[in-house]
């Protein structure tokens, strides 16, 4: 979609870089899912402020019981998620704006996931394991005192095995903040590089992309998922590459992201992609 910048665009190079030629932040997310702030159209009013060119909604998926939890979207919600990001994209031409959703992965809910992915014509799928045992998002603050007690390495161990069998599901494009359990900062002292080259031979035989998503700057690991070590063993696999804020406000939009392309070229990626209707499409890095 060249020729859809702004008129605006600074001419310098560094400007460019700035304003113009950062990749798309593929994974926002909206108030619907009752922990994050904003509409479809402040989102994209933010990111054509601040001079993206492309988004993508990613809000958390409803379940088939709207009280499997309190932090997504309801079912009888997905048409006003749907109609709210077109109407950000009739708002905003000069944006390319994309319709995704973040999708839970849980091990019986294959059909559902299928469902979801009839209902709209979506751009794409993130696939997210946040939870690795019944009643336990691993993510969730409210859940720290869960880790008490318990193997860290066993906590990883389920994650990652929970994280790989979503990604050999083929139902998804792409796999959501990869490294998750580390957001407390709780990480084992085993070397977690086996679990990482289990999903990463997973996700090439899958034919998947990972996030590359700067909301773990924002937690207590202070980094992006995944890690350098993990994104470098990535780009060995030829696993393909998204950048996501993960944002849950509009002022999160395209945060962390001239980090997050330093992450990636320093793991030896030169091309990032993007998703229209579920086809992947590469692209080049911009030069930091
Ligand atoms: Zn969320
Ligand atoms: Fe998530
Ligand atoms: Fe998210
Ligand atoms: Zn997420």
């Amino acid at each position: 979609m060249a020729g859809l910048r702004p008129n605006n665009v600074p001419k310098t190079e560094k400007d460019n870089r700035i304003m113009g030629s950062y990749p798309a932040d593929c994974h926002l997310h909206t108030y619907l899912c009752r922990h994050a702030t904003g509409t479809p159209v402040e989102y994209a009013a933010e990111a054509a402020r601040k001079g993206l060119s492309e988004i993508g909604f990613t809000d958390h998926s409803p379940m088939p019981q709207d009280d499997f939890d309190d932090w997504r979207m309801r079912l009888d919600q997905l048409s006003l998620y749907v109609d709210m990001v077109r109407e950000a994209q009739a708002r905003f031409p000069q944006l390319v704006i994309r319709l995704g959703l973040e999708v839970d992965y849980l091990p019986d809910g294959e059909a559902w996931i299928r469902e979801l992915s009839n209902l709209y014509p979506w751009d794409y799928l993130i696939g997210s394991a946040h939870y690795i045992a019944e009643g336990w998002d691993v993510d969730n603050p409210a859940k720290k005192a869960h880790w008490h007690g318990r193997d860290r390495w066993e906590i990883w161990e389920t994650y990652f095995d929970r994280f790989t069998r979503a990604a050999a599901t083929g139902l998804f494009d792409v796999m959501g903040h990869p490294d998750l359990p580390k957001k407390f900062g709780y990480w084992p002292e085993q070397d977690c590089t086996p679990l990482y080259e289990k999903f990463l031979k997973e996700a090439q035989r899958q034919n998947v992309a990972i996030d590359v998503n700067t909301a773990g700057l924002r937690k207590e690991c202070r980094e992006i998922y995944p890690s350098a070590a993990f994104l470098s063993l990535a780009c060995k696999f030829n696993v393909p590459i998204i950048f996501g804020s993960d944002a849950h406000d509009p002022t999160e939009v395209g945060y962390g992201f001239s980090e997050a392309i330093a992450l990636a070229r320093n793991a030896g990626y030169t091309e990032y992609c993007r998703f229209s209707l579920r086809q992947r499409e590469t692209i080049s890095l911009p030069i930091t």
